[in-house]
């Protein structure tokens, strides 16, 4: 049988292995016909971006999603992105496991997925790992990433729905909340709703969600699962989903553009010209303006 047919029957073997081509070189000849093969076939998962500061219960809570969706006879699989940050790992290392053993004895489909040195690979290995999970005919992929600013807007941008999970006890969520995550959310769960804080916390975000769901949950006792996979089977609105495209699209965009100006940097007239703005007779954007113009002059 080959990978494709495997693929297409659904066989979870074949769909990590479709998942390990992708992920090792997503640009490359084996991905291409891959995505080729299963673009034109099989249905359209709902993907449902869960994301999150590590500790608040993401691992937990997807492990509870994924028993009420199956539960409800849906074919579910989770692709966690392991965004290799200083968060990951250790503590958190062992839920992972349990929740993936758990996943499995329920027959839903687990991967991690590594962010570890691609830039700009990261989107493009998720998009076609959903690609694969699509043609193998699971109608939802819980996408999960860290909370941790950029990486997330960038998966975000191909999930049908977020869920922004928070929990009373964590200091800095304002400030993460902040930086980018606030404007990615369809709706808020606030996990560990069992503890002290989680009221106030739920309060606060009803200020400042514009009219959002924020959904109570305890994962720990499966208090208010059912709610927020009512909310998720009734959700998906296109609006936001356009905003996070244009979001995932800038992210790529800077990218690109500052991997660009590295190179640009690089060169010997920049060099130069970077003498000159040290001396203090150009200043730094007109320096910029002449790096770029001779950037234009090339092509
Ligand atoms: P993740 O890093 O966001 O994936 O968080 P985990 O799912 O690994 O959970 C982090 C810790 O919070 C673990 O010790 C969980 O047992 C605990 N936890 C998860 N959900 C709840 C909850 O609803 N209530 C309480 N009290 N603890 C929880």
């Amino acid at each position: 049988m080959s990978l494709v047919e495997g693929i297409l029957r659904g066989d979870p073997a074949a769909v990590s292995r479709a998942i390990t081509i992708l992920e090792s070189d997503p640009r490359g000849e084996a991905a291409r016909r891959i995505l080729d093969a299963v673009s034109s076939r099989g249905g359209k998962a709902a993907v449902v971006g869960v994301t999150g500061p590590p500790g608040v219960g993401k691992s937990t809570l997807i492990g509870r999603l994924c028993d009420e969706m199956a539960s409800r006879g849906r074919r579910v699989s989770v692709l966690a992105i392991d965004a290799s940050s200083p968060f990951s790992g250790g503590a958190f290392l062992g839920n992972r496991v349990r929740m993936e053993e758990s996943l499995h004895r329920h027959g839903v489909f687990m991967r991690s997925i590594a962010a570890r040195g691609s830039t700009g690979g990261l989107g493009g290995s998720v998009w076609g790992a959903l690609r694969v999970l699509s043609a193998a005919g699971y109608e939802r992929v819980i996408v999960e990433t860290v909370g941790a600013g950029q990486s997330d807007v960038d998966v975000m941008g191909i999930a049908d729905v977020v869920l922004v999970v928070v929990a009373p006890g964590f200091g800095d969520l304002i400030q993460a909340l902040k930086a980018g995550i606030l404007e990615i959310a369809d709706a808020f769960v606030v996990n560990k709703s069992d503890l002290q804080g989680a009221e106030e916390l739920a309060r606060y975000l009803e200020e400042v969600s514009a009219g959002r769901p924020v959904l109570s949950v305890s994962a720990a006792s499966g208090d208010g699962v059912r709610r927020v996979v009512d909310y998720l089977e009734g959700a998906p609105g296109p609006s936001r989903r356009d905003e996070r495209a244009a979001a995932a699209v800038r992210v790529a965009l800077e990218e690109i553009l500052r991997e660009e100006a590295d190179e640009l940097m690089n060169t010997q007239r920049a060099r130069e010209i970077l003498e000159e703005v040290a001396s203090g007779g150009v200043s730094p954007r007109a320096a910029a303006e002449m790096i770029l113009a001779l950037r234009h002059r090339e092509k």
